[in-house]
């Protein structure tokens, strides 16, 4: 393909974007086919010689989109929001086109300068303290990772490999592998898949330690359990705070934790994938209170940020531990100005990255501080919108709701619940997805795409009603 055939494929391309975006409203959310529907739809080799990008095109509607669901469609309400946006995507369009290396800061400057001075305006724009910014003089510094879940297992092999470093500074007969074997982490019951899976391949036992009654985990019982790992001659080491718990966007108490965490050494990390894109606004940093006790922070501007996937923004206090986990050296990969700007290949797992930062650049200027606010603050005001159209009808229960996400349930109880969620996702007209609440199986109802208007929630709103007469009247069972 030359750069004349890519204008035209790339400009048809940004149309066929623009108005599936602009007619999402007009498919069902959910596709309706079935496991291995595509492979008949394509041939089984690649092809012997290329084909005209039109023809291409014309595949998308015929192979892809009927098994495409719509995640940014305004009926697309489980999970919780991934972005989408113009910007968004087109600062994916110009790393693709640029298509650099940024390892090191030799192998592109301007993506590791670009990510540097972003985090910084990230991290302020949510008000995160001073030292965990790559400006503040400090050891403190972003970057952005891949995945929410990328960072709760970069932080845990950081955290290893600071405790080992500690415990052998003092005690340098002891075997590294002894040491290792003995260390454990903590994190809630309430915390995302992600964070167990992070213990099972750092080889770190993760204990999904207790909420309350509001999803939230607490002092005391971080405390005992800490107690009586010490007591089995173990060493705690991790434990991972999160701020907006998946099922229901619980937030635990940083105030409470942080201290335990100081006092016992344990190194804090905090995941915020999805609400930390509310501290943009600041009636909502109290509920990051005691950040300051952290080591690290993650949260997802590829969430609810507007910036399309994949931007995980991660800070650390102090990025020596990083360098220190993670660095391996090779003639091939040094230059003249190390030291000077972050080599981000020490602060990550793969070696490659790809420019990630132009996509946050393009988001950022082209809402602003007030155009991003204004979204949080809107998608947080409809989700409100929802809990009194449930509130204000007897045949359901509200059961929490924090952010853009509210839990309800059938007053008929869990099955009726249960069949209210099938219905729905056999009917394809919204989606929604089921979690539990204090031992009662809730729907979740979050207000994801960046689409969604009062007139969406209204459909959606009817959509439950009609279902769940439907079931009350003894149509469905
Ligand atoms: N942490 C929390 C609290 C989440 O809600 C999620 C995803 O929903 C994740 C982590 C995983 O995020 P990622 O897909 O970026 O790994």
């Amino acid at each position: 393909m030359d750069s004349d055939q890519f204008r035209e494929f790339g400009k048809a391309m940004v149309d066929y974007i623009a108005d599936y975006l602009d007619n999402i409203r007009n498919r069902k959310v959910l596709p309706s086919v079935n496991p291995g529907y595509l492979q008949p739809t394509i041939p089984q080799e690649a092809p012997q010689t290329g084909e005209n990008w039109k023809s291409i095109m014309e595949d998308i509607e015929r192979v892809i989109m009927p098994g495409v669901t719509h995640w940014h469609s305004p009926n697309f309400h489980a999970y919780c929001p991934t972005a989408n946006s113009y910007p968004g995507i087109v600062g994916e369009m110009l790393s693709a086109g640029i298509g650099c290396v940024g390892f090191s800061w030799m192998s592109s400057p301007a993506c590791t300068e670009l990510e540097v001075a972003m985090m910084n305006w990230l991290g302020k724009l949510i008000g995160l303290p001073e030292e965990f910014l790559n400006c503040s003089n400090g050891s403190g510094g972003g970057i952005i990772q891949g995945s929410a879940s990328e960072s709760t297992f970069i932080a845990l092999l950081t955290a290893k490999e600071r405790m080992v470093r500690n415990i052998k500074n003092v005690h340098p007969q002891l075997d590294e592998g002894l040491i290792k074997a003995k260390l454990v982490a903590y994190t809630s019951d309430q915390a995302n898949s992600s964070v167990e899976k992070a213990g099972m391949l750092g080889s770190m036992p993760m204990r999904l330690l207790p909420t309350d009654q509001n999803g939230c985990l607490r002092k005391e019982t971080l405390e005992e359990a800490i107690s009586n790992d010490k007591n089995a001659g173990l060493i705690p080491c991790y434990v991972v705070a999160t701020l907006g718990t998946t099922g229901t966007c619980a937030f635990d108490n940083l105030e409470e934790l942080g201290p335990v965490c100081r006092r016992e050494k344990l190194w804090l990390h905090i995941d915020a994938a999805y609400a930390g894109s509310a501290f943009v606004c600041p009636e909502y940093r109290y509920l990051m209170r005691g950040v300051e006790y952290a080591d690290s922070f993650d949260f997802n501007p590829h969430k609810w940020m507007m910036v399309n996937s994949d931007c995980s923004a991660m800070w650390v206090r102090n990025s020596r531990h990083l360098v220190e986990a993670f660095n391996v050296d090779r003639i091939y990969l040094q230059h003249e100005h190390e030291g000077v700007a972050p080599d981000y290949r020490h602060w990550q797992i793969s070696l490659g990255r790809r420019f990630r930062a132009l996509k946050l650049w393009f988001v950022l200027r082209s809402y602003g501080v007030e155009g991003i606010q204004k979204h949080i603050r809107s998608q947080i005001e409809l989700a409100h919108y929802f809990e009194k159209l449930v509130k204000d009808d007897s045949r359901f229960e509200f059961a929490c709701s924090s952010m853009g996400l509210v839990c309800f349930r059938m007053k008929a109880g869990d099955r009726l619940t249960q069949t209210l969620v099938d219905k729905l996702t056999q009917r394809k007209n919204i989606y929604v997805i089921p979690c539990y609440f204090q031992g009662n199986y809730v729907v979740r109802f979050v207000v994801c795409s960046r689409l969604t208007e009062i007139r969406d929630i209204d459909y959606g709103w009817r959509e439950i009603c009609e279902v769940a007469s439907e079931i009350l009247n003894g149509y469905i069972t």
